[in-house]
């Protein structure tokens, strides 16, 4: 058979035959019997956690390891609501008829008997029930701990790993989240798309790992000037993206404005040899009757529009 990767060629490989052995496996470890049925659940969940960014095998595993924790804890509440019920239907059966032979009974040693048999049933619901609190209370704190881990999971699946900037992933999230909050409380959002300018050069003389550096410097210049509600992506390779909540054409001609000086006053040093980093930018702020994206189109537009013109410059989008 003819094993393709699941994955795109930047993420980690994960054929098909890799996938069906920690299904196997989680099976066994969880002593469920390999049924088809059981068998495709853990097959599917396996190949659904692929990370559509490139991303490290141990966060891939931690993904995994997050899953199984989901499965487990499914499995343990399932394991306890069928006890409980259980055995509140054998107490409630025992009760039952303890009350039908009270009522059928009339001297003072059965009826002692059967109220005796009735203490004990409902002493041994009480113990159940108690039980079953405990354990429920046990699933709880396993999943708040699943709940954590997935919040960390989602963090590092949305960030680049080079800047600590969000990714396009973690973009789409905020974007969405920032339009309906300025669409409810009708306040100003606006965009700006940064392309570094020549940014091939510096490559081509320093080399592509002094390019990674520019990159990282430029992201902390950026981080430094933005506010806490700002939100910095790297959009593409010398890309980024600035999502500016509250902040209207002229907010955002302000903070270009102050990154270029920031940026000037700032400059990264490689071997004592001063890189020089300029941009080109182009800013549109959200209309009434446009979505997210149509917003992100027209400030991208504007950039092409910057690096027309000359670079080193910021268009703004009409
Ligand atoms: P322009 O002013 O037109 O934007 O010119 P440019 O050279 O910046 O643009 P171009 O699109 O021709 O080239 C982009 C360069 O950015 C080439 C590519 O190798 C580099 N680049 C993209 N991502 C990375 C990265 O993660 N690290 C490094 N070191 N370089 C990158
Ligand atoms: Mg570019
Ligand atoms: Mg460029």
């Amino acid at each position: 058979m003819n094993e393709r990767p699941m994955t795109s060629p930047h993420s980690p490989t994960l054929t098909p035959a890799d996938i069906a052995r920690v299904a196997l496996k989680r099976l066994a470890e969880l002593g469920l019997p390999p049924t088809p049925e059981n068998y495709t659940k853990f097959y599917n969940a396996i190949a659904a956690i692929k990370s559509p960014t490139d991303k490290s095998d141990a966060e891939l595993k931690s993904a995994y390891q997050v899953l199984f924790r989901v499965s487990d804890v499914l499995d343990g509440m399932s394991d306890t609501s069928e006890t409980l019920l259980e055995d509140l239907v054998r107490g409630g059966e025992v009760m039952s008829q303890s009350l039908d032979a009270l009522r059928s009974r009339s001297d003072p040693t059965a009826v002692k008997e059967v109220l005796s048999t009735l203490i004990e049933s409902t002493d041994s619901v009480c113990q159940t029930v108690s039980n079953s609190h405990r354990d429920l209370q046990e699933l709880k704190s396993a999943v708040d701990k699943i709940q954590s881990d997935l919040a960390i999971n989602r963090k590092t699946l949305e960030q680049d790993p080079l800047t600590g900037a969000l990714n396009r992933q973690g973009l789409e999230h905020m974007l969405a989240r920032e339009v309906k909050r300025a669409r409810r409380g009708q306040l100003a959002l606006s965009v700006a798309i940064i392309d570094l300018d020549d940014f091939k050069q510096v490559n081509d003389r320093f080399g592509h790992l002094v390019g990674d550096k520019v990159l990282v410097h430029f992201a902390s210049v950026t981080k430094a000037v933005l506010r806490e509600s700002d939100v910095l992506v790297r959009y593409g390779g010398e890309e980024f993206l600035l999502l500016l909540p509250e902040t209207d054409l002229n907010g955002a001609r302000f903070l270009i404005d102050r990154l270029r000086q920031v940026n000037v006053k700032t400059p990264f040093f490689h071997q004592s040899q001063h890189v020089d980093i300029r941009f080109s930018a182009g800013v549109a702020e959200l209309k009434i009757d446009e979505n997210g994206h149509a917003m992100l189109i027209r400030a991208d537009e504007a950039m092409y529009r910057a690096k027309h013109e000359g670079r080193d410059r910021v268009i703004f989008a009409d």
